[in-house]
C-alpha cells in the first residue's frame, strides 16, 4: 500500500492554516497531536445525538452511550491485543494510570525496604507516582541506566534485580532520545525472577503495532491524545491477575458494588478502578482515532515515519555545531537537540515565530537532562501528517537562525 499523505493531511484541517503568516509546521505530536476530522465527528454526533451518562440510566440515550463506551473497550483491547476486555481501563491520560499502579499496586505489595526499579530515561509521569509510593512506604528506588546513545543497559538489570524487587518500570519509546526499549527482553528478564513490569507507552502506540500478549508487559499505559485522539482519555492495561488483587485507587461512582455505613464492597473489573463520571465523549471519539489509525495502517505510519527520522537526522548532522541526544539505532520519530551558543528558548521562539511548532525545555525528564549535564533542549517529533517539505524548511530555518547568532 502507497502512502498517500496528501489524502492523509486533508483529514486534518488545522494543518491547513498559517501561523504568523507562515505555513504551520506540526512538529510538535510527541507532546499532542492534531486530530482527524473523523474524531472531531464522533464528538459532535454523540452530542447531537445520543449522548447520556453511562452505566445508570435506564432510558434509551443512556443505554446507546453505554453500549458505545463499551464497544470501545473492545476496540482498545483488540488494539493491543489483551486477552480480556475487564483488563482495559479508562483514565485520564498516562500519567493517571501510572499514578493508579503506583497507589492500588504499592498498596497491595510494597513493603519496608523494599525495591522499583525505575529506568533513567523516565517522563516524570513514570518516575514522580513511585518515589511517592516509595515514600509512603519507605521502600527504595533503584535507578537502571542508560548509555551516552540513549541505550539502557540492559545487561546491568540481572543485576539490579534482588529478592527486594517489586516491580520494574520502563519506558517503551523515550520522549526524549526516541529510542525504543527492547521491552520483551526486559519483561523477560524480569519475569525469570518473577518480578512484575510497566510499560509506559505513551510514545509508542502511536507509532509502534503493540501485542500485549505476546510483550507479556504486567501493566502497559498510553494516552489518547498522543494517537490522534482527545485529551483527557488514557488507558491502563492491567494482567486481570494483578488488578483484581490490587485495591481500588479511588472511592465513588462504578466502582462499588453496595454501600452502607458498616461498609463497602466494590464492583468487579474493569469497574473497580473506573470513579464518578468518565469522559464518555473522549471515550466514543477515542474509537474514531483508533479506527482511522488501523484504517492508515501503523505498519505504513511507521514507515513513512522512520523515512522522515532518517532524512531529518541526516540533514541535522551536517550542522557541525548541532547535537543530538539519542542515537539508538532503533529510534522512533523523535529527535532532540542543542546547537552551541544558542538556548534551546531562543532557538524554540525563533522556530515559532518561523511557523514550526517545536517543544523546548526539560521535556518533563530531568533525568534525561541531568545525565547529558543540559539545563534543555529543543525537540522535534513527528506524526503521520508530517513531510519532507517541511524538514528542508526546518533546515533552512536553523541555518537562518545560526547566522543570525
Ligand atoms: N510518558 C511519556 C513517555 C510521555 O511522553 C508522556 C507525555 O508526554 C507521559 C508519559 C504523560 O502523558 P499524559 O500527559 O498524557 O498523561
Amino acid at each position: 500500500m502507497s502512502y498517500d499523505i496528501t489524502k492523509i493531511r486533508n483529514n486534518f484541517p488545522v494543518l491547513h492554516r498559517k501561523v504568523y503568516d507562515k505555513p504551520l509546521i506540526y512538529f510538535d505530536s510527541a507532546a499532542s497531536s492534531q486530530k482527524p476530522v473523523q474524531v472531531l465527528m464522533a464528538e459532535e454526533k454523540l452530542h447531537n445525538d445520543y449522548y447520556g451518562n453511562i452505566h445508570r440510566g435506564a432510558h434509551f440515550m443512556a443505554d446507546k452511550a453505554t453500549e458505545d463506551f463499551e464497544n470501545i473497550r473492545v476496540q482498545v483491547r483488540n488494539f493491543i491485543n489483551a486477552t480480556h476486555r475487564e483488563e482495559i481501563i479508562f483514565t485520564k491520560g498516562a500519567t493517571e494510570s501510572i499514578n493508579l499502579v503506583a497507589f492500588s499496586f504499592c498498596e497491595a505489595f510494597l513493603n519496608e525496604g523494599d525495591e522499583i526499579i525505575v529506568s533513567e530515561m523516565e517522563h516524570h509521569a513514570n518516575i514522580v507516582p513511585w518515589q511517592m509510593a516509595a515514600i509512603r512506604k519507605k521502600a527504595r528506588i533503584v535507578k537502571l541506566p542508560f548509555n551516552d546513545s540513549g541505550i539502557l543497559e540492559i545487561e546491568k538489570l540481572p543485576h539490579l534485580i534482588t529478592p527486594k524487587t517489586k516491580l520494574i518500570a520502563v519506558a517503551h519509546v523515550s520522549n526524549v532520545l526516541g529510542t525504543i526499549n527492547p521491552v520483551n527482553e526486559i519483561i523477560s528478564i524480569a519475569h525469570q525472577k518473577n518480578v512484575p513490569v510497566l510499560v509506559d507507552g505513551a510514545q509508542a502506540v502511536p507509532h509502534l503495532k503493540v501485542n500485549i500478549q505476546e510483550m507479556d508487559a504486567d501493566f502497559y499505559v498510553f494516552s489518547a491524545h498522543k494517537m490522534y485522539g482527545p485529551n483527557g482519555v488514557g488507558v491502563l492495561y492491567g494482567k486481570k491477575s494483578w488488578l483484581e488483587q490490587m485495591p481500588p485507587y479511588q472511592g465513588g461512582g462504578e466502582m462499588i458494588s453496595e454501600v452502607s455505613f458498616e461498609g463497602t464492597t466494590f464492583n468487579e473489573l474493569p469497574y473497580k478502578f473506573e470513579t464518578g463520571t468518565p469522559n464518555i465523549t473522549g471515550v466514543i471519539a477515542f474509537g474514531a482515532a483508533i479506527s482511522f489509525l488501523n484504517e492508515t495502517g501503523l505498519t505504513e505510519i511507521a514507515g513513512w515515519e522512520h523515512s522522515l527520522l532518517e532524512y531529518a537526522t541526516e540533514k541535522l548532522k551536517t550542522i557541525s555545531s548541532l547535537r543530538i541526544y539519542g542515537e539508538a539505532a532503533e529510534k522512533s520519530g523523535v529527535i532532540s537537540f542543542n546547537i552551541e551558543g544558542i538556548h534551546p528558548y531562543d532557538l524554540g521562539m525563533l522556530l515559532d515565530k518561523m511557523g514550526i511548532a517545536a517543544r523546548t525545555g526539560h521535556l518533563c525528564a530531568d533525568t534525561v537532562m541531568a545525565h547529558f549535564g543540559i539545563d534543555g533542549c529543543v525537540r522535534i517529533s513527528f506524526g503521520m501528517y508530517n513531510t519532507m517539505e517541511e524538514i528542508d524548511i526546518f533546515i533552512a530555518a536553523l541555518h537562518k537562525i545560526i547566522l543570525m547568532f
